[in-house]
């Protein structure tokens, strides 16, 4: 053995530090509901409750299968109007237990389509009418222009980036509360200058990026309410954000000197 190298000891090995506890969450249909990268916002939240010190499980949900036993979160992503019939039925069947989830404040994301049909209808751009969960109060009508391109927003848990992509123009009930106010982008229908809606720990919006790796305010957010329901407190790690940080400010110096909605 040189003098470089020297044999470790047992004890000199850092054991892992025990975890803080178990989050469970749940994607809502990976298969039919997760285009523009949204599966992201899931990867996401895994390795950041990793790095804060506990243990992701996740929990695919397809069509047709249970529902798991412990839920601490629930996310939803983008998908065509094809893939919005496809998951209705199931939608349905679950359709109490995720109102009463929401009014209890169990921490939820949904993104584009599913934030669509998270709230009160969806009405097609061929006329077909699908009924949404209504925990959101926002109604949304297709049109034949679709809203595609960066967005920039000022939200409760600060400026939010992302992409958005849909034909879905959205308004929102007398009463409902928006994600965001738009500083760049169309948002929920490029006229009254709101963004997605947010109701108790419900927060519906239509941005893709994945929205979360880059906005990762957002998504300590979502995973201390979590983790609260989950172990009665959150205790935060120490998490390098340095590249998440970059990517965000990138996208809020390319927007902001252009800043106006589109
Ligand atoms: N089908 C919806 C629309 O175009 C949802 C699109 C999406 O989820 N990206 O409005």
């Amino acid at each position: 053995m040189s003098g470089q190298e020297r044999a470790v000891d047992a004890e000199d090995v850092p054991s892992p530090a025990p975890s803080k506890g178990e989050v469970h969450l749940v994607h809502l249909y990976p298969k039919e509901m997760s285009i523009y990268g949204d599966l992201g916002n899931t990867r996401c939240l895994a390795a950041r409750l990793r790095w804060h010190g506990y243990t992701a499980v996740v929990h695919d949900h397809h069509p047709g299968a249970p529902w798991p036993d412990r839920v601490h979160l629930v996310l939803g992503g983008g998908g065509q109007d094809s893939g919005q019939v496809r998951v209705q039925d199931d939608l349905d069947v679950h359709a109490d237990r995720l109102r009463e989830l929401a009014r209890d404040g169990m921490p939820m994301l949904m993104i584009c389509g599913m934030y669509q049909l998270f709230g009160k209808a969806f009405i097609t751009v061929e006329g077909l009418r699908l009924p949404g969960l209504g925990i959101l109060d926002v109604t949304t009508r297709g049109n034949a222009k679709r809203m595609i391109g960066p967005v920039l927003l000022e939200t409760e848990v600060g400026t939010v980036v992302g992409y958005e992509n849909h034909s879905g123009s959205t308004v929102l009930g007398e009463d409902q509360a928006p994600f965001g106010r738009v500083r760049y982008g169309s948002g929920n229908n490029a006229a009254d200058g709101t963004e997605g809606a947010r109701s108790h720990e419900v927060f519906g919006s239509y941005l893709h990026g994945p929205i979360l790796p880059a906005n990762p305010a957002l998504a300590d957010a979502l995973i201390a309410t979590a983790a609260k329901r989950a172990t009665g407190d959150f205790v935060p790690g120490e998490v390098d954000d340095t590249f998440a940080v970059q990517a965000h400010q990138a996208q809020v110096t390319r927007l902001s000197p252009r800043s106006g909605r589109r």
